[in-house]
């Protein structure tokens, strides 16, 4: 066996026992062995390992038939924690989760960036982080951010048609930068936000997450995996097109779906000012008549990429969700005249606002327990 091999098997088997530790604990040195198909003393070692790494703890030992006591294992709710930023059009957020996935604190804060230089939006994310961080009190060893744009696989985000001056922006450097040299990784916030509906909202192995918001998002989850294309440009909904003559758009086409049921246009076609009075006067007639006309753009763009990739559900989140049942209905009517052939659930988001959030700091967990080696080498 070749070095770099032997440090590969390593590598998968901590991971291997981490992760069952992740699924099923509390599991002792034992239960590990007979499920992972390693020898007891391989798994002792790699075990020690993790102790040391601080990714698992001992409980205290409990008597469970003859001979020696086993000592359980479970994931330390101390050990290294994950940071999820998020930079949208109008707010910072940064949310704290420990390795058992536990919320362990989180704030967002308005912060307008449409006319301002990448950098100072990314201080103020950094600048929340040690905030969170500090009030969560645990050692933060990985960092994912959300952003509202297009992230190429290298952690430069390429273009954000509702932020003019991000382009070709090298967040995952700068950021790391400003964090001491820690792992930063980059993702779209609309498909962060499908991770966590399929993490923690209960949605489908295949389904497609939409998102309302200045933009108007989508996230593709096939088999439990996201799917982010080749250039990471999958699940760009709102950017498909429901009307060839309609209003020109920020991407540069005309008639995209975000120019109907996008946060801006709901707004002035409801004449309200903002989403909190869209919300409360849902039901007067003109805010009525906007929420039905954007169900029914929404229902038009889902049907299309429903029958595309043959999906059997769709969650409707961020505003969407907020604005309940008449919006709804409203796309499940259109959605349901277009998509005969087969049954097709549509329901709301239940993660509220905090969804690409929660998710990017659930990713930079995940990534830890997918590869432990970053610390225990
Ligand atoms: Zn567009």
């Amino acid at each position: 066996m070749t070095a770099s091999r032997g440090v590969d098997m390593r590598r998968q088997n901590l991971a291997l026992v981490l992760g069952e530790v992740a699924d099923r604990e509390p599991l002792s040195r034992a239960q590990l062995a007979q499920r992972t198909g390693l020898t007891r003393s391989t798994v002792s070692s790699l075990v020690e390992q993790l102790l040391l790494g601080g990714f698992l703890t001992e409980l205290g030992a409990t008597a469970s038939g003859p001979g020696r006591p086993a000592n359980p294992l479970q994931l330390n709710r101390s050990g290294p924690a994950g940071l999820g930023l998020e930079v949208g059009v109008d707010h910072v957020g940064a949310c704290v989760v420990d390795l058992a996935g536990q919320v362990r604190a989180q704030q967002t804060a308005p912060s307008q960036h449409r006319d301002r230089e990448p950098a100072v939006a990314l201080e103020r994310a950094a600048a929340l982080a040690v905030e969170v961080t500090a009030q969560a009190g645990l050692g933060v060893a990985a960092v994912t951010v959300a952003l509202p744009g297009v992230v190429g696989h290298d952690g430069v985000l390429q273009r954000a048609p509702n932020l003019p001056r991000w382009a070709d922006v090298a967040v995952s450097d700068q950021l790391s930068n400003l964090f001491d040299g820690l792992p930063v990784s980059v993702g779209n916030e609309a498909d962060l936000a499908a991770l966590a509906e399929r993490w923690f909202g209960g949605a489908p192995a295949d389904f497609l997450h939409v998102s309302g918001e200045i933009g108007v998002g989508g996230g593709i989850v096939l088999d439990g995996q996201l799917f982010a294309g080749p250039g990471g440009r999958a699940g760009e909904i709102g950017h498909v097109v429901v009307d060839p003559d309609g209003p020109p758009c920020s991407c540069g086409g005309r008639g995209c779906l975000e120019q109907a049921a996008g946060q801006e246009a709901l707004l002035r076609a409801a004449d309200v000012p903002d989403v909190a009075a869209l919300v409360a006067r849902g039901g007067e007639p003109r805010p009525a008549a906007a929420i039905a006309t954007a169900g029914r753009a929404l229902g038009v763009a889902l049907a299309g990429a429903v029958n595309l990739l043959d999906l059997p559900a769709v969650v409707l989140g961020g505003l969407y969700a907020r604005l309940g049942a008449p919006l709804l209905e409203a796309v499940t009517v259109e959605l349901s005249g277009r998509v005969a052939a087969r049954p097709v659930q549509i329901r709301l988001s239940t993660l509220g606002a905090d969804g690409a959030l929660r998710g990017a700091a659930t990713a930079a967990v995940r990534e830890q327990l997918r590869d432990p080696t970053v610390r225990v080498v």
